[in-house]
């Protein structure tokens, strides 16, 4: 896989005008590394060379350790000492089953919340969110993939924005779910069945119906939940 700008981030000076581009090459080589782990290519666990993505996305070291310090923060890659960077292990079936009990206690309460709260400009920003999900374009699997792990991630995150509690939606946030979740599996199953059940929790939103929102959201989770415990057969 390629990375199409390939501009050195080392050879661009403050007053260029370059820095836009620079910012956008260390967001494309982190997407690029983002969709190899999210896709599996990086098998968790495995060690990440520096070098072997330089070759592979065809930049320089800087975006790219910029691009793994990112996703360090986010869970996903550790480093370690004098031996460098690897993908984060699998989550194992107890941590599996401790984020779905955490999620089951926090999200359908925080879904009939918002539900309460819900007005035209949120359920507009909802539904962008969710659409963004939908849209089937693009070549690329594992891109698609990634993008709607984190358009997942996203659309949760504003429904607890919208429930108005800053502490629950910090705690569910800082798990970073659903990149720990959607690495369990590559299959498509997980992305076309879950978009149903976001509707459904959208149509309790449109009606701004705690109860039925409350519902939607469990029966999302817990359905969640099922289409990826076979990862741990
Ligand atoms: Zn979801």
């Amino acid at each position: 896989m390629q990375v199409t700008n390939v501009s050195n981030a080392r050879e661009v000076g403050p007053a260029s005008g370059r820095i836009q581009r620079s910012n956008s090459l260390v967001e494309d080589v982190y997407e690029a590394i983002f969709a190899q782990l999210m896709s599996l290519k990086i098998a968790p666990g495995s060690r990440i060379t520096v070098d072997s993505l330089v070759k592979e996305l065809e930049v320089s070291h800087t975006p790219i350790r910029e691009a793994l310090g990112r996703l360090e923060g986010e869970g996903l890659v550790l480093k370690t000492h004098l031996i460098g960077y690897r993908a984060a292990p699998q989550i194992t079936r107890r941590r599996f089953d401790e984020l779905y009990e955490l999620r089951l206690l926090l999200e359908p309460h925080g879904a009939a919340k918002a539900a309460a709260l819900m007005d035209e400009t949120k359920l507009a920003v909802l539904r962008e969110s969710a659409g963004g999900m939908a849209r089937r374009e693009g070549k690329d699997e594992r891109l698609r993939y990634s993008n709607f792990a984190r358009q997942d991630a996203i659309f949760h995150d504003r429904i607890m924005e919208f429930a108005n509690n800053d502490l629950v939606r910090e705690t569910l946030a800082f798990q970073h779910t659903h990149f720990h979740i959607f690495r369990l599996m590559f299959h498509s199953r997980v992305t076309e069945e879950a978009l149903d059940e976001h509707e459904a929790i959208l149509a309790a939103f449109a009606a701004s119906d705690p109860a039925a929102a409350e519902q939607a959201m469990r029966r999302h989770i817990e359905h969640s939940r099922d289409r990826l415990l076979p990862a741990f057969d």
